[in-house]
């Protein structure tokens, strides 16, 4: 079928085949057992493409693919690779704008995100990578006057990789780019929600890559992503997801001793301090901006600023501005460019979403806007829609506890600094937080008190390539983004090499 672009943007249209296969060993090919399942949009609701529904015996095929070009990309130079990476974000930027319509098709999320957002993270994301596998270095330890030690990087062999539906090319991008750049084979599988973005990435730049390098099994967790992570010739499972399932992952991986990347689940706080009130200037502004964000992609972010924090002497007045702000987001179609909140990616997700909002009322939180499904019209009716929502409750409640995944914040008062870090600091995760300070004494106290990889001060959503990002506690282990993230894709080799002539 035919998507036609966004409203405002300049008319590219996304061509979908009617079904997709697998892609393995540089080729198109069919599931073993022949089943597929239908791929739909959350903009409408109905179906628009089938996919693949992969077995172990899908999987054994492409890990076979992946382990026969594991060798010869393995070798391959860092300027070989980087050239690679860096075609791969020229075609990505060439074709940014029906990705980004592809993208917001199949996940609901607004194309003026994608557009300015998703897609430009993906072609950096690229360059970034390309850049530093060139700037990696060995290092050497000189042992004794004629002894050294050498220790080179060398990459992995085959690595699994799974992702989900949030940010379908962007955390393919975050997981293929170090990956590659380290000289490893791959086999990934999307989210069961979100498969055709990222065909349509392959589509676009499987050409660059050596057959088998690059490998795409799609289908479902337990049937597809099981086998991935227990496969015994698997060096390496990096996976983006829920905390229960990254439990999972570890325990599969446990089976054949690899290690593990888990980007989990997050309860991230978003903390006021009373000085952000001092002036109504751009400052206060901004902060307002920061508070609103907990509806950037429909709310569906593991970092999503889920818990607001508001100091007791300013908190009336600024919760009645962050309120009036939240109100003016605007809901709709996600292909218009207008358009700050779309779809909720699924039906299921739509229902979990919904299910909280009841318990936060049965809770006894009390709903200061939202907290409602959104019918539209039309096209639209069959769409998983939620109106932004935010809940005045204390920290104790499921609704600040539970990740919701849907654009809903939670908000309560704190008296001082030490309750505020106390608060943020109540939470079995550990991913991102926010902090919003005129001190840069307070503001830098609070970043290091804050048990999370991850602490804006003073904005909050920013993805940069080059800072590292990852979570504390049961958001995860390791880090994504920042060249430190090579490591994960890496084994060390240590040469110790004699140069006398004299016996030992
Ligand atoms: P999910 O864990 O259900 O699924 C993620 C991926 O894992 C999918 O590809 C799915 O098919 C696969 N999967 C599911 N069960 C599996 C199993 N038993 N074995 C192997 N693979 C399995 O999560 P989701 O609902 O798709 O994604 C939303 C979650 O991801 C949220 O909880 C969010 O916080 C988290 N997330 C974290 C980050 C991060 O960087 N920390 C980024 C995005 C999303």
């Amino acid at each position: 079928m035919t998507v036609y672009a966004a409203p405002g943007t300049t008319g590219s249209i996304v061509e979908y085949r009617s079904r997709y296969d697998n892609f393995i060993g540089g080729e198109y090919v069919p599931p073993v057992k022949g089943d597929y399942f239908a791929n739909v949009t959350p903009v409408t609701g109905r179906p628009f493409t089938e996919v693949a529904r992969s077995t172990a015996e899908d999987v054994d095929r492409a890990v076979d693919a992946a382990e026969k070009a594991a060798p010869a990309w393995g070798r391959t130079s860092p300027a070989e690779r980087a050239l690679v990476l860096n075609r791969i974000a020229d075609r990505v930027e060439a074709s940014l704008e029906k990705l980004a319509v592809a993208e917001t098709w199949e996940n609901g999320k607004p194309v003026r995100e994608t557009l300015a957002a998703d897609l430009p993270l993906v072609v950096d994301h690229f360059r970034y990578f390309a850049g530093a596998i060139r700037a990696q270095e060995g290092r050497t330890s000189q042992i004794d006057d004629t002894t050294v030690a050498y220790h080179f990087n060398e990459p992995l062999g085959v690595v699994g990789q799974i992702i989900p539906w949030n940010f379908p090319l962007l955390m393919a991008a975050w997981k293929l780019a170090p990956a590659l750049a380290a000289g490893n084979a791959v086999v990934l599988k999307p989210a069961e929600q979100t498969p055709a973005s990222i065909h349509l990435l392959v589509e676009l730049v499987a050409d660059l890559l050596p057959a088998g390098v690059l490998n795409v099994v799609n289908g479902f967790g337990a049937e597809a992503g099981r086998p991935l992570a227990q496969h015994s010739r698997v060096r390496k499972v990096a996976f983006t997801g829920e905390t229960t399932t990254g439990r999972l992952i570890m325990q599969y991986a446990s089976e054949n001793l690899i290690p593990v990347t888990l980007e989990l689940g997050g309860k991230s706080p978003n903390i006021f301090f009373s000085d952000v009130a001092a002036e109504r200037d751009a400052f206060y502004d901004k902060a307002l901006e920061g508070f609103a964000l907990f509806a950037l992609n429909s709310g569906e972010v593991c970092t999503c600023p889920s818990r607001a924090l508001v100091q007791a002497d300013i908190y009336d007045a600024f919760l009645a501005d962050a309120v009036e702000r939240t109100r003016a987001i605007r809901t709709g179609n996600p292909l218009d460019t207008e358009t700050m909140i779309g779809a909720q990616a699924s039906n299921d997700q739509l229902e979990k979403i919904l299910s909280y909002i009841d318990i936060g009322r049965q809770e006894g939180a009390k709903v200061l806007l939202g907290g409602e499904r959104l019918e539209h019209e039309g096209d639209l009716a069959g769409g998983y829609y939620v109106a932004p929502t935010v809940f005045e409750g204390h920290n104790g409640m499921r609704i600040f506890q539970e990740e919701i995944f849907g654009p809903v914040v939670s908000v309560t008062r704190f008296d001082d600094y030490a309750d505020a870090v106390a608060i943020a600091n109540d939470t079995l995760y550990g991913l991102g937080a926010g902090v919003w300070s005129r001190s840069g004494t307070t503001a830098y106290r609070a970043g290091r008190d804050i048990q999370a990889g991850r602490v804006w001060v003073n904005n909050y959503h920013a993805y940069p390539a080059h800072a590292a990002f990852g979570g504390y506690k049961q958001s995860g282990i390791g880090r994504e983004n920042h060249h430190m993230m090579l490591q994960h894709y890496q084994q060390t080799k240590n040469l110790l090499v004699s140069y006398s002539d004299n016996a030992l």
